[in-house]
């Protein structure tokens, strides 16, 4: 079974709230996550397997954490709760936490963790998140069941693909049965022809002001919590970015060449203000949906993020969904065209420490974190 309210409850009330400790894995967005903390007046921990991330991090006064875990194998993490809960630390999820201790583990991490762990559940099964998408309102890329009804190109995705590694293009059936391993399982989607945005935002079910998002089922009439746009990014895509320079998909493939989409940088975009009241009622609605994922879902809580492409037509298909800080929110350490509107140099690491503090402030620690 994984962690309950009542665990949290426990470990919360062994804590001195005035001496909480902000803790990341030394990787992802943990430089942005220790920064904001330390903006934000917290004590910070980063944990860490070798000595080359510390000497890393050295290399960044301004996130530099006031202590270190060092460990063999983070799967060790496991076993350093207690010292971990002595040291009053909440944790800051990111992708490479879920990935280096594994999804089922990050479930049985006995420490209090910022957002909810059950929804990240729902995040790493792509039916799953189809689902969500789709009863929010949010349109996906056409799914193909049968690889012999491919018509125009589609974008096949396998099961264990992490960071778009492990993708292919096909255009029709041959290109399909020329390319596929049919000894892995695969998704075959609709390939959606357009820019790409990745919307950043933050839902934090304790403010009361803003733009608030409403319940819907079992929630009703009631008022959830503030949504909050803080940025948006594009990621830079090795090989496919510059694919086009050598050619046609045709003169490519002559050459043996196959189009990757393994990410290895983000910049920063800004949407038409055209698409921002669709941004915000998808985002709504993912949001107000997150509370009936399954009965008694504590919903969504803090950063998560929208991974669209806006066609021709502009009209928005949402191909993915992060439930936590991502990776394309870094270039915003020192704020974004749309969280400098609201408050100058906040980025979504630092957004995060300062949902802690107004928790800690208000005695609602226990509404943020799982
Ligand atoms: P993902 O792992 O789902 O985040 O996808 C990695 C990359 O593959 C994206 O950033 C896009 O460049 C591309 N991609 C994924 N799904 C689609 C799609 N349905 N149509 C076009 N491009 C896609």
């Amino acid at each position: 079974m994984g962690i309950t309210e009542a665990d949290l409850r426990w470990w919360l009330s062994g804590y001195d709230v005035s001496q909480v400790m902000i803790g990341a894995v030394a990787s992802h967005s943990a430089l942005q996550i220790l920064h904001g903390a330390k903006l934000e007046g917290f004590r910070t921990l980063a944990i860490a397997v070798g000595a080359d991330k510390r000497r890393l991090y050295s290399a960044f006064p301004g996130a530099e954490p006031d202590e270190w875990l060092m460990l063999d194998d983070y799967k060790d993490l496991m076993t350093q709760v207690e010292w971990l809960r002595k040291k009053q630390v909440i944790i800051i999820p990111h992708g490479s936490l879920v990935e280096y201790l594994g999804a089922d583990n990050y479930s049985k991490l006995e420490l209090p963790t910022f957002g909810n762990r059950e929804i990240l559940r729902w995040e790493s099964s792509r039916e799953k998140q189809r689902q969500w998408l789709e009863n929010s309102g949010c349109k996906t890329p056409k799914v193909i069941n049968d690889p012999r009804d491919i018509d125009s190109p589609v974008i096949v995705k396998y099961a264990g693909a992490k960071g778009g590694r492990g993708y292919f293009i096909a255009r029709d059936y041959r290109d399909f049965r020329r390319n596929v391993n049919l000894d892995e399982e695969f998704t075959i989607q609709e390939y959606v022809l357009g820019c790409r945005y990745y919307l950043h935002f933050f839902f934090d079910p304790l403010a009361e002001d803003g733009y608030q998002v409403h319940g819907i089922k079992s929630n009703a009439g009631k008022v959830l919590g503030r949504l909050e746009l803080m940025s948006m990014d594009r990621r830079d895509e090795s090989n496919v970015d510059e694919f086009y320079k050598l050619g046609s998909l045709r003169d490519l493939r002559e050459m043996a060449l196959e189009p990757s989409f393994v990410v290895t940088g983000n910049m920063p975009v800004v949407l038409r203000e055209s698409l921002l009241p669709e941004a915000f009622r998808m985002a709504e609605g993912v949001v107000s949906t997150s509370f009936e994922l399954e009965e008694n879902s504590r919903g969504m809580i803090g950063a998560f993020c929208l991974e669209t492409i806006v066609t021709d037509k502009l009209e928005f298909r949402v191909f993915e969904i992060s439930a936590r800080i991502v990776a394309g929110s870094n270039p915003f350490v020192s704020g974004s065209s749309y969280s400098d509107i609201n408050e100058k140099g906040m980025s979504t690491g630092r957004r995060i420490s300062r949902c802690i503090k107004k928790a800690i402030e208000t005695g609602n620690l226990n509404r943020i974190l799982s």
